[in-house]
């Protein structure tokens, strides 16, 4: 049993015993016959609790507890910890039991709502969420905050966009929120999806608009930078698109391997190569990129052969060793070698390159997801900006993490 589930499930064990120990009894209304069956059900209860049953525990709580004022929020409790568990099913019966009832305080209802919300969330029953949040928007107590938080989530999953970015703007209006992080970049996301949007239908001018929009939600959103840098190479300003792409790796250098393909077309197409030859060498020494050691090895390799490139890949390799630099490096050094060594070098590079087909490129920082391609939202948590690219060989994390 999970420790969390398990205090929480004890905890309202306790919470029960004691309101038993007040409602039970004493009640004149109550038979001695009721009031012995409610007990024996919460005994029954916590046995199947330490019989580490929780499921069970959570039922019998539920069918022991009438449901009055003061075991509600018992109720609203253990319906949470059931959608926890998964049982979504029997959440949903919970929680839509405490909303029928007569006369629920404005508060309280509110909180029903919500918990009931994530449990159709959790089912996939997304309208039916939408509904109950929007009761709750409409009631304008300080639960809205709460409900445009999960009406976000819902609109994220929809890819309704333009209502993501109305309720993180509402959201952002309450000065708890101004400057959450996670809010301001996930906002900034929709707009690049509208932006994305658009390009696809050569909107251009609509697509610059959502750029800008996304930029006064996160002033330095890469993907932005990204889009922008797109466009004003789709329209031939090169020299803009260079600035743009060289603003990107001054924010996160990790971005870099995006960069190279951008960089090298627009410096192709303005007859700048050994410009862009002197960039690759600052990223190799500066970034310690090997995306960039790998491009260059193969421009100086084409330019003036493989003696010059080789050096430089194991010179990097020294210092950034990876898998795509240690294959370039055995594929350049097979030409010109015997037959009988070039056949020991194939064998090598075949075994260290099935071994960089299984392996990921990119981790997700927040849940630990792993993944060839890349994403701006980690396809397992649904948090954006949480993949970054893995470049380093195992030994390489192990030394720099005992350091
Ligand atoms: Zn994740």
């Amino acid at each position: 049993m999970e420790s969390l589930s398990f205090y929480v499930l004890l905890l309202i064990a306790i919470i029960a015993g004691w309101l038993l120990g007040r409602l039970g009894p004493s009640k004149s209304t109550r038979t001695k016959a009721s009031s012995s069956d409610l007990f024996q059900d919460y005994f029954v209860g916590l046995n199947y609790l330490l019989n580490d049953e929780p499921d069970e525990a959570i039922d019998t709580f539920i069918k022991a507890l009438e449901i009055n004022s003061e075991t509600i929020e018992t109720h609203l409790a253990l319906g949470a910890l059931l959608r926890r568990r998964g049982k979504v099913d029997k959440a949903i019966n919970v929680h839509q039991a405490l909303l029928a009832r007569p006369n629920l305080e404005r508060d309280f209802s509110n909180s029903v709502r919500l918990q009931l919300a994530l449990n159709y969330i959790a089912a996939g029953l997304l309208d039916r969420a939408e509904r109950l949040l929007q009761e709750v928007l409409d009631d304008g107590a300080e639960a809205k905050w709460d409900a445009l938080r999960q009406l976000i989530t819902i609109y994220q999953t929809e890819k309704e966009w333009e209502n993501a970015i109305a309720c993180s703007s509402q959201l952002l209006k309450n000065a708890r929120f101004r400057k959450d992080p996670a809010l301001l970049g996930g906002a900034a996301h929709y707009c690049c999806e509208l932006a994305e949007q658009y390009l696809h239908n050569n909107q251009v001018s609509q697509a610059r608009a959502e750029i800008k929009r996304a930029f006064t939600f996160e002033r330095k959103s890469i993907r932005a930078m990204l889009l922008l840098a797109d466009i004003e190479q789709r329209g031939g300003n090169y020299k803009v698109a260079i600035k743009e792409l060289l603003r990107v790796r001054s924010v996160k250098r990790e971005f870099i391997s995006q960069l190279l393909e951008p960089l090298a077309s627009c410096h192709e197409s303005l007859g700048s190569r050994s410009d862009f030859e002197k960039l690759l060498r600052t990223m190799v020494l500066e970034d310690s990129s090997t995306e960039a050691a790998l491009m260059l090895a193969k421009m100086i390799s084409a330019r003036s052969g493989n003696a010059e490139a080789i050096g430089l890949l194991r010179e990097h390799l020294e210092h950034s060793p990876s898998q795509g630099a240690l294959i370039e490096l055995l594929g350049l050094q097979l030409h010109g070698v015997d037959e009988h060594v070039a056949s020991s070098l194939e064998s090598l590079l075949n075994l260290v390159k099935a071994q960089a087909q299984g392996s990921s490129e990119h981790s997700c920082h927040h849940c630990g997801f792993e993944t060839k391609s890349f994403f701006w939202m980690c396809p397992s948590c649904k948090q954006w900006d949480k993949i970054r690219p893995i470049n380093e060989l195992p030994n390489r994390q192990a030394s720099v993490a005992s350091k």
